[in-house]
């Protein structure tokens, strides 16, 4: 018998609207060996990273979020979603059918995801897909640019009517910051925002003193 549907991640934002149209789930995957110069998450590109966890139970917070908070989509990124292709397309295919929109980001062009054994399968239950290695001489301008999406050279495929409105990806770009409750900050969104709000705080003294 085949094991439950899993996928490796690294980790996982229940409520967020800097990773796509709408109040969203996001879910970095962990493994990529695309390994594109300038990504913003080389420390996802170890494929034995991150923890294991079961479909069921991504599922199970997923409609947790959009029954608590209004969540209305999932959005997969990486790492390489299409690398645990069997895993992202249980996933997809549960959270769809609960009426909730699903955008996938892949370093992979168009044409070479549609050779990926699986990935019809998977498109089955995909809203849009972002497809292409980011290339960083070539950055989403912050303002003006498409909202979500880290190069020029990424394509965009709807392959539904949901996220095909091109409004939906024309805002400024946006990043979030979240303290919890340990006191740990993250945050998410637009990698160029981060980097230079990192820029802009004080570096702490290497005595460690402050
Ligand atoms: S495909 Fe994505 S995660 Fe992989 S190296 Fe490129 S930007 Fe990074």
């Amino acid at each position: 018998m085949d094991a439950a549907p899993s996928l490796r991640i690294a980790h996982r934002i229940a409520i967020t609207e800097a990773e796509g149209p709408g109040r969203r789930f996001a879910l970095w995957v962990q493994g990529c060996s695309l390994k594109c110069p300038g990504c913003c998450n080389p420390e996802l590109f170890d494929a034995a990273g991150g923890d294991r966890m079961s479909v069921d139970r991504l599922v199970t917070e997923l409609a947790a979020a959009a029954r608590d908070h209004g969540v209305v989509g999932l959005t997969v990124v990486g790492g390489e979603p299409l690398e645990q292709l069997a895993g992202v397309a249980a996933l997809a295919a549960a959270v769809r059918p609960r009426g909730l929109g699903v955008l996938v980001f892949t370093g992979y062009t168009w044409g070479e995801a549609a050779q990926l054994p699986g990935f019809a399968a998977l498109c089955a239950n995909v809203d849009t897909f972002v497809c292409g290695r980011f290339d960083p001489r070539r950055r989403e301008p912050l303002r003006g640019g498409r909202a979500f999406i880290g190069s020029t050279n990424q394509t965009l495929h709807h392959l539904s009517d949901r996220y095909a409105a091109p409004e939906l990806w024309r805002r400024p770009a946006a990043m979030e910051l979240r303290i919890r409750p340990t006191g740990e900050v993250e945050a998410s969104g637009d990698p160029e925002l981060q980097r230079r709000l990192l820029r802009a705080l004080p570096h702490p003294d290497p005595s460690g003193e402050r």
